[in-house]
């Protein structure tokens, strides 16, 4: 079998879900490219956004005038954290049935700045967000009724980001979320029937052959998966083996932070344009149990296919059978890690 060459699936060994490839069908996915559109430049305080420093929020609050990052609850939050625990399985059939989630939803601004992006922010004020989401984690992690923390950032219009304002969502929940858990699933069994760590074994073998290998430093490593469904898709993982952010060592804040704007100034050179992603992170989860399967790394999901313009759907087969692609995984590796290596640009660094 040539996995440049021919049709064939590819197991997602975090999920033991599969993908189908059908490199056959297109060569190379910067071909038919159109040209890029210029994109109007946001201004460094907009009286409009509600996130930008001194504004009122829609809910009648004032932000204050934060000079670094700053953290709210979200004034429209999906949970709340007054919810009791409650079940409900009608008639105990097990067809109907409902459990009542706890959670806290919180806000984070990257920085005062409406203008910049973690593409565009110097690694001193990547490093703070960091800290924040760090300081975050500790906080509600430590919290009796939360056992999970997923941090996501959802980037650009097309991802549904409405304010283009730098900054992140935390949902904290009672339960552990369908993605994370079921990757923990797969990882413990993998730890138990290899006494090692799935992620650990799998960077490792990555880094023998480093085909799909975008970028790296001494703290982490960005990779288009094996597995990868989005066309552009990176898995960022720790090469050393811990669960959370509350293990980070020092060094390991300025490791990721360089890699995330490493990531970010990367997929903005793909097509010359702002690149639209969801990204989060799967780390252990705060039920009081050890979780020694887990190693903490990165998703980032964005949707654009061959330009700005043209984004990649989950329909059809994918929606009904199975996710779908055509570039190869190791060909966008390949696209993104030409774009990584060339110089990066901080023309619009805040400092
Ligand atoms: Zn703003
Ligand atoms: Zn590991
Ligand atoms: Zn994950």
């Amino acid at each position: 079998m040539k996995l440049t060459e021919d049709p064939h699936r590819r197991l997602n060994a975090l999920t033991n879900e599969w993908v189908l490839v059908s490199p056959h069908r297109t060569t190379r996915p910067w071909q038919g490219e159109v040209a890029p559109r210029p994109t109007a430049s946001e201004p460094a305080y907009d009286p409009n956004c509600y996130l930008c420093p001194g504004n009122m929020r829609a809910g009648g609050t004032q932000n204050p005038a934060y000079a670094t990052t700053f953290v709210f609850e979200n004034d429209f939050a999906a949970l709340k954290p007054e919810t009791a625990h409650a079940r409900l399985d009608v008639d105990n059939m097990g067809l109907l049935v409902a459990e009542a989630e706890p959670g806290i939803c919180r806000v984070i601004c990257f920085s005062p700045r409406h203008d910049l992006t973690l593409a565009t922010m110097g690694l001193q004020e990547i490093e703070l967000v960091v800290r924040t989401w760090v300081g975050q984690f500790r906080e509600l992690g430590g919290l009796e009724n939360i056992n999970h923390i997923q941090i996501f950032e959802n980037r650009g219009a097309m991802m549904g980001a409405s304010n283009p304002h730098p900054h992140c969502q935390i949902w904290s929940t009672s339960s552990i979320p369908e993605a994370p858990s079921k990757e923990l699933a797969v990882q413990r069994v993998y730890l138990k029937s290899h006494t090692r760590c799935l992620l650990c074994d799998y960077v490792a073998l990555e880094q023998r052959q480093p085909v799909r290998v975008v970028c790296e430093n001494d703290g982490f490593v960005a990779l288009v998966p094996f597995w990868a469904v989005w066309p552009f898709e990176i898995l960022v993982c720790s090469r050393r083996h811990f669960g959370s952010m509350n293990e980070f060592a020092p060094e390991e804040v300025q490791s990721l932070s360089d890699i995330l704007h490493r990531v970010t100034s990367t997929y903005d050179k793909v097509f010359g344009v702002p690149f639209p992603y969801s990204m989060g992170f799967h780390q252990s989860p705060t039920d009081g149990i050890e979780h020694p399967e887990c190693h903490f790394h990165a998703h980032f999901y964005p949707p654009l296919l061959r330009s700005a313009a043209i984004r990649k759907f989950m329909v059809g087969f994918e929606m009904l059978g199975t996710p779908q692609r055509d570039i190869t995984p190791e060909s966008a590796a390949e696209r993104l890690r030409e774009l990584a290596g060339a110089q990066p640009r901080h023309d619009k660094a805040g400092h």
